[in-house]
């Protein structure tokens, strides 16, 4: 006997769990497959155990500058362990959170390896998912809806192999029991960034080397710089245009050598860990997609703009589509997917409206075009800046480098992306997202009366900055 339900959710990520509590309240049976734990990547391996590990790395290197603030502290250390029993605490919190959630919409869980069955006797149609359980035990549901939701891995160079202790992904170094004294960090973007700012906070030495001509590059291009030089100034050695040579590996006595082509000939780096931070897979494998029309291209699932794949009746979202694979680009499009299933008329998903944050010290987010973007697609470019430097908030904080960067469109006003590095950011850059949303002008913005002394402040002046008008420029 199979069991029945509106929805089975493939995959308890930030993804599948959100489509499954949106559908739950749309009144429908759902089901989620998860072969781990609920929460996924975000949960485990990503989002919320980097940004604890970030935190305890910005207490500490705030306390060894206690001085500044008139504050005496004494000797300052930390003791990793305990840091991440922190993380895994808050880990946990989260975990039984979403237990809870679950429970409170009547989902049930079912755990094991989910796969996708083509039309077969408990289905005419392809959809039926066969769970197979790690006891060896195996059972089978029956979806009208299946949401595809299995998330990504991390992905490494062609001939560098993970081995989990001299070379090893963010999957690793987060379970990591003690700090390395050196690591170098292959791949420069969002990942590496904060791995190195954090490590570099907890006293490692740094060497980032990156593929492109700058770190963060798909972040406008002056805040890309402004990053490395805040980096380098805290002796964070920073190679870009440098191919890394997987070949070239050399492992022994608590050490490990790899080189790359740079623009001034191979380079060697040498250093107790390899951390690699090139990207992300999506979990495409074994799914059993082949017995299905489904289509897989360049590695991801294909969807339309409805997130449906080629069988009208089984949609993907999240990591597993590729594009943006970001945690709240997975819910979103979870919930308008699960939303669309119901007969509703979701809002279409514009990425152009997705905030992106990197948690460093100082952090960055944007949302929109970038400057060099904007005049690629033709537009008229105007651009308003204004640095943390002489703002208040940012002064009392002890934390002023950086700045907010607003793109507008020259000939109609509309904003067309925001760009920020600074302190805190990452919370600031909602109100940009906000205001793209309800295609705010500059003026509407400069207008809006931000309270005093905030970090804030620093958005409104940009936006006046557009036309000369910021007030302490
Ligand atoms: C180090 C790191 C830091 C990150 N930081 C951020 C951040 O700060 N902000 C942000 O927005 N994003 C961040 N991300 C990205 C974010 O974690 C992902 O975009 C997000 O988790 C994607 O959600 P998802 O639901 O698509 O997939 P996932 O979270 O990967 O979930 C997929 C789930 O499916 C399960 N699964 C897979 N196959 C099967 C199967 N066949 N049967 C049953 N279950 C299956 C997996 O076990 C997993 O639980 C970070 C990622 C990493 C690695």
């Amino acid at each position: 006997m199979s069991q029945e339900f509106d929805l089975v959710v493939l995959g308890g990520g930030t993804g599948g769990y959100v489509a499954a509590i949106r559908a739950s309240q749309l009144g429908m049976k759902v089901a989620i497959v998860e072969k781990e734990k609920l929460g996924g990547t975000c949960l485990h391996r990503g989002c919320i155990p980097s940004k604890a590990l970030l935190r305890s790395a910005e207490v500490y290197a705030t306390l060894k500058e206690s001085d500044k603030f008139g504050v005496i502290a004494g000797e300052v250390g930390y003791d990793f362990s305990k840091i991440q029993d922190r993380k895994q605490g808050i880990i946990e919190q989260l975990h039984k959170g979403i237990q809870y959630l679950m429970k409170k919409g009547s989902i049930t869980i079912f755990e094991g390896f989910g796969r996708v069955m083509g039309p077969s006797i408990f289905s005419p149609q392809a959809g039926a998912v066969r769970i197979e359980k790690e006891n060896g035990d195996q059972e089978m549901i029956v979806p009208r809806f299946l949401l595809l939701a299995t998330g990504s891995r991390p992905r490494t160079l062609p001939g560098l192999v993970i081995d989990g202790s001299y070379v090893v992904t963010s999957d690793e170094a987060l379970q990591w029991e003690q700090l390395p004294e050196s690591v170098v960090i292959v791949g420069g973007g969002v990942i590496g960034i904060e791995w190195a700012s954090m490590l570099n906070d907890f006293g490692v030495a740094v060497t980032v080397v990156e593929y492109a001509d700058r770190i963060l590059p798909l972040e406008d291009e002056e805040v890309s710089k402004e990053m490395a030089r805040l980096l380098k100034k805290r002796k964070v050695n920073i190679v870009t245009s440098a191919k890394v040579l997987p070949e070239s590996l050399e492992k022994g006595e608590g050490r490990v050598m790899i080189q790359a082509e740079t623009a001034g000939g191979v380079q060697s780096f040498e250093a107790q860990k390899i951390l690699v931070s090139v990207g992300r897979q999506a979990n495409v494998e074994n799914l059993g997609l082949e017995a299905t029309e489904i289509k897989v291209e360049r590695g991801a699932v294909v969807v339309n703009e409805h997130f449906q794949t080629a069988e009208s009746h089984i949609y993907a979202i999240g990591d597993v589509i590729g594009g943006l694979q970001l945690a709240h680009v997975a819910s979103h499009e979870g919930i308008l997917a699960v939303e669309h299933m119901a007969g509703q008329n979701p809002h279409p998903m514009d990425y152009t409206k997705v905030p992106k944050c990197t948690y460093s010290r100082p952090e960055v987010a944007n949302v929109g075009l970038t400057e060099k973007e904007a005049k690629e697609k033709g537009f008229e470019v105007k651009v308003g800046k204004f640095s943390f430097k002489p703002l208040g908030k940012a002064i009392i904080y002890g934390e002023n480098d950086g700045f907010v960067k607003v793109v507008v469109d020259a000939k109609t006003n509309d904003l067309l992306g925001v760009h920020m590095i600074g302190p805190h950011v990452t919370d600031m850059i909602s109100e940009a997202g906000l205001a793209r949303v309800l295609d705010a002008t500059p003026w509407e913005i400069g207008t809006t009366i931000h309270p005093h002394p905030t970090l804030s402040e620093a958005f409104m002046e940009a936006a006046l900055a557009v036309e000369g008008k910021a007030i302490h420029n």
